[in-house]
């Protein structure tokens, strides 16, 4: 399985927000600018064949529109399946009517595209040997917030979105081989970074922290198990 970092980092921190493709095929969150940043980087969009949503906060989606509509206007004939929060389609909806009136759902009409409740989501087939599942997360008063584990015959990746300690994530910590886990500087509705410290020392996973601030990444650079992988770097599990 080949990860590749699109970006790493918070609303306020310089890099890019947290956004990742794997196997130039799956795309998790669209964060405002995701269009360009993919752009930047020679990805065909003709490539992207699921878009992944964690859960519907500003910095996670607000791009969906923008990449509707490059697809729309470059006459895409390929299915494209999108995977997040049953409301997905309706918040869609409205961002599209502020941002275009109410073009999208010409856009969607001509477009090959299905939309999937993450809940749904169980082992779902999405590539040949690629297997993806949702997991229930916590982040403050979210009501539909998923993280997702992608597995091969014989590893298991972990995406954590935005989450806060929760059984859900324990559960992602004893599956996977490797997770791209949000942690922050401060408690709240995200992992802090004490909690991460201890999480990392008990379980023996390799570890890529994202959506930090920038405040905090010489600290985890110093961390055992735990790699910071730069925005357009790529991995391979
Ligand atoms: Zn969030
Ligand atoms: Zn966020």
């Amino acid at each position: 399985m080949k990860v590749q970092v699109i970006g790493n980092g918070n609303i306020t921190s310089n890099n890019f927000n947290a956004s990742f493709l794997i196997n130039d095929k799956i795309l998790i969150d669209t964060p405002p600018g995701m269009l360009k940043e993919l752009k930047k980087l020679n990805k065909n969009l003709d490539e992207i064949k699921v878009i992944v949503i964690t859960h519907l906060h500003g910095d996670h989606y607000f791009d969906l529109p923008f990449i509707i509509l490059n697809e729309y206007a470059r006459k895409r004939e390929e299915k494209l399946i999108i995977i997040g929060p049953k409301d997905l389609k309706k918040s869609l909806e409205k961002l599209t009517k502020l941002a275009f009136y109410n073009r999208l759902n010409k856009y969607i009409a001509n477009l090959d595209i299905t939309f999937l409740d993450a809940q749904t989501v169980q082992n779902n087939m999405v590539e040949d040997d690629l297997y993806l599942s949702s997991i229930k997360l916590v982040h403050g008063e979210v009501k539909f917030n998923y993280g997702y584990i992608f597995k091969t015959k014989d590893k298991a990746l972990g995406i954590t979105g935005d989450t806060e300690m929760c059984p859900g994530l324990t559960y992602m910590l004893k599956k996977v081989n490797y997770i791209l886990i949000n942690v922050n500087d401060k408690k709240g509705e995200h992992l802090d970074l004490s909690r991460f410290k201890e999480l990392a020392k008990t379980y023996q996973i390799n570890y890529i922290p994202v959506h930090f601030p920038d405040e905090i990444e010489a600290e985890l650079i110093k961390l055992k198990n735990v790699k910071v992988i730069n925005p357009g770097e790529q991995f391979f599990i």
